[in-house]
């Protein structure tokens, strides 16, 4: 029997720091296992080939230049699929801390004297500008979630993300909840998917996933007040990965 081509699959970056791509050479014998069923043509962290002709682009990073815009633009043109690959892809991340201020103001703070020269707009997901196919969240991203992306890609299914919260995985877990240990925790409010990867090593949920869809806001004030804290001191924590997931949540809350 003919065996069928295998994909070929380019990964991209825009504004980021590469983490992501680095959980693809993390995966060790699994990434091997995968260039058997899709062949990479296009991996800048790990090898020299830089081919154009794809099927699957798996794009890391936020839009925030004009050139970036034209940039994905021209990738969603040539990509059958295109994958947005972790939190600066899915939801702006860490880039969208930006966003809090007026972009000559963070330009003016970053820059300085040189601020007019620097090219740059507010950060954007991916989907903000083009049609995104499928969706792995995480900083970085959750290597058992990439994989059940992967084989629902190949398989030509959907991947339905979880809609539910990170507190839903973190009690199947058994762990002991962070705000018994006086922390704030993201749990209540963030999409599950990461089998709370952060609460079972020791450390709380910094809400890196993004907003469950229907983020159960009266809950959480619950539990602050519970704990004797406010609403600021979850807040700011929102500003660490998705600014306007923060201002949602302020919407929620009001
Ligand atoms: S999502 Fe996290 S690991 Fe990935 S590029 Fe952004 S900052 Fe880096
Ligand atoms: S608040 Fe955080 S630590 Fe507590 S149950 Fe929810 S996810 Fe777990
Ligand atoms: S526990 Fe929270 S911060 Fe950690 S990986 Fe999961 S969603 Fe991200």
């Amino acid at each position: 029997m003919k065996k069928r081509p295998r994909p070929k699959v380019a990964f991209f970056d825009f504004t980021d720091c590469e983490g992501c791509q680095l959980q693809f050479a993390n995966m060790g014998r699994t990434f091997l296992e995968l260039t058997k069923l899709v062949k990479i043509v296009n991996f800048r962290e790990i090898m020299s080939e830089r081919g154009q002709d794809y099927d699957i682009a798996i794009v890391e990073g936020s839009i925030s230049t004009d050139n970036d815009i034209k940039r994905i633009k021209e990738i969603r043109e040539k990509a059958k699929i295109l994958v947005a690959f972790g939190s600066c892809a899915t939801i702006a991340g860490v880039n969208a801390i930006k966003n809090r201020s007026p972009l000559e103001v963070a330009k003016k703070t970053v820059y300085g004297d040189k601020a007019n020269t620097i090219n740059t707009i507010n950060a954007m997901p991916l989907d903000k500008v083009v049609k995104v196919d499928y969706y792995i969240l995480n900083c970085p991203p959750y290597i058992p979630e990439i994989i059940a992306v992967l084989k629902s890609i190949l398989m030509g299914k959907p991947y339905p993300l979880p809609n539910y919260a990170v507190c839903v995985e973190c009690k199947m877990n058994e762990n002991v909840c962070r705000y018994e240990k006086d922390e704030e925790c993201m749990g209540p409010v963030t999409r599950a998917g990461c089998n709370s990867w952060c609460i079972n090593n020791g450390n709380r949920c910094y809400g890196c996933r993004g907003l469950v869809e229907n983020p159960a806001a009266n809950g959480h004030k619950e539990i602050l007040l519970k704990y004797g804290l406010k609403l600021e001191d979850i807040l700011q924590h929102f500003t660490l990965y998705n600014d306007s997931a923060g201002e949602k949540y302020d919407k929620e809350f009001k």
